[in-house]
């Protein structure tokens, strides 16, 4: 069975109210009802209601994304999210261990994995992102580096699970910088992620994305590999005529 595609929306830190439902609004004109992928937006915190409501109304297969959960239902963690909160309010879908996390604020693999396992248990799908530094790729550790983090990340999340376990590889010396990685690296990556994946026992039904300075122009050729199926996506997503644009050229 194939993995249909998934392209999905990380606004990061960005849009202000009434951005997010116009956002969908215009989307919804420029996507196909029917086409055939799966759409999810994850927004900041603040944001989630209002879009909520707009993805309601919208014909698009579209999920209502967040980027990032605590693994606590509740406590003293000021700045945090509750995965109970969330799941509450309508999230569907989670972006965890994104490198801005993990370099920015220090979140290690241990706390990912406990992070990816609350979104699973509370029935809303993990997006959980890997990738190695410019320095790890200079250094020839990219392959050893992902699958560690990978293995590490994975440590708390059982193989099997009612919502949805999905793997975004994305170095991070390709996120937010019009570098892409060349389609050359990611089919290896994928395929070795693709390997990890079934050696501890994950579902061959899996979706691996790819992000990293993904396009309209250039998402074809990472559509085109046998272990992408399909991308997370930041700069681009931002607007909705590109980030139209890359759904459509991505599923040609
Ligand atoms: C990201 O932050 O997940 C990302 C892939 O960003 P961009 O597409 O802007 O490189």
């Amino acid at each position: 069975m194939s993995r249909k595609p998934l392209f999905a929306a990380n606004w990061k830190m960005n849009k202000l109210p009434g951005e997010g439902a116009a956002f969908v609004s215009a989307l919804t004109e420029l996507v196909d009802r029917g086409v055939a992928a799966d759409l999810m937006i994850a927004s900041q915190a603040p944001m989630l209601v209002e879009l909520k409501a707009a993805i309601s109304a919208s014909p698009l297969p579209c999920k209502l994304g967040a980027q990032n959960c605590h693994w606590l239902a509740s406590g003293a963690h000021t700045g945090e999210n509750s995965p109970e909160l969330l799941a509450k309010i309508g999230v569907q879908s989670v972006i965890i261990g994104h490198s801005e996390r993990r370099i920015l604020y220090r979140e290690p693999d241990s706390e990912v994995a406990l992070r990816v396992r609350a979104a699973l248990e509370r029935g809303m799908d993990a997006i959980l992102c890997i990738g190695e530094t410019k320095e790890q790729f200079d250094s020839g550790k990219s392959k050893e580096v992902v699958l560690a983090q990978l293995k590490a990340s994975l440590h708390e999340v059982p193989a099997r699970t009612e919502s949805e376990l999905v793997i975004a590889y994305e170095p991070v010396w390709a996120i937010g910088t019009g570098l892409a990685a060349t389609p050359e690296i990611v089919k290896e990556m994928h395929g070795a992620i693709r390997k990890e994946l079934g050696a501890l026992g994950y579902s061959t039904q899996t979706r691996i994305l790819y992000g990293g300075s993904t396009t309209p122009e250039n998402i074809p050729s990472f559509m085109a590999l046998e272990d992408v199926d399909g991308a997370l996506i930041g700069g681009t997503s931002l607007d909705p005529v590109k980030y139209a644009a890359l759904i459509k050229n991505g599923l040609i």
